[in-house]
């Protein structure tokens, strides 16, 4: 299995060194690679969208042709797990502020966000999240965007303060908070199980 983390910006080592971990953990043999250029992602069984400022990462993957492999990735059922302003990216729906920023979403997930939801309150903090299928997980949470409503096959299963806060649909997962700043795998291989799976 090749899982790629896109490296714009962000929590990209982190990223690497926790698939790395978690695919030893899983047993399952393969590659992760740092991807910047379209020719990266050649090949690659699943994708991650890390952190960092998604108006950004929007641009970065435009100018590179990423956007247009990963929206072919995720049509040809493969997995792509986004975090914070990865999760946005996954968003079918952006807010005002997606708009008036020219944002583009790779829009592959049947949600709609609100980009900057945790970070008006406070620019960051840590609390404990209930994940459906995973338990209870310590999450951190840096400007995160929250998932206000989802439809067809996206589903939530998680919540912070009424709001949602992880989402699946199919293999594509969306989560607010930074999983790869923890030393706990458990998301990363629920991911890379569900990614690998026929
Ligand atoms: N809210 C940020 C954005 O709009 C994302 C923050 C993060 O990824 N830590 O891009």
């Amino acid at each position: 299995m090749k899982v790629a983390v896109i490296s714009f910006q962000g929590d990209v080592f982190e990223h690497i060194r926790m698939t790395r971990d978690a695919m030893k953990e899983l047993g399952i043999e393969g590659s992760v690679v740092a991807a910047r250029r379209r020719k990266d992602l050649e090949g690659a069984d699943a994708a991650i969208l890390p952190g960092g400022e998604s108006t950004t990462i929007s641009k970065r993957l435009r100018a590179s042709g990423m956007d247009e492999k990963l929206r072919k990735m995720a049509g040809e059922g493969k997995g792509i797990m986004g975090t914070c302003a990865g999760c946005i990216l996954l968003a079918k729906k952006g807010d005002d502020e997606v708009e008036k920023t020219d944002t583009e979403l790779l829009g592959l997930m049947d949600m709609e966000i609100d980009r900057n939801a945790f970070g008006r309150q406070r620019e960051s903090f840590e609390t404990e999240l209930d994940v459906e299928g995973i338990g209870s997980v310590n999450a951190v949470f840096i400007r995160a965007p929250a998932i206000l409503r989802t439809w067809g096959d996206c589903r939530i299963i998680s919540e912070f303060k009424g709001m949602g806060v992880a989402a699946v649909q199919g293999k594509l997962m969306a989560l607010s908070f930074h999983p790869e700043l923890t030393d706990d795998n458990r998301i990363h291989r629920e991911f890379l199980r569900n990614a690998s799976e026929d």
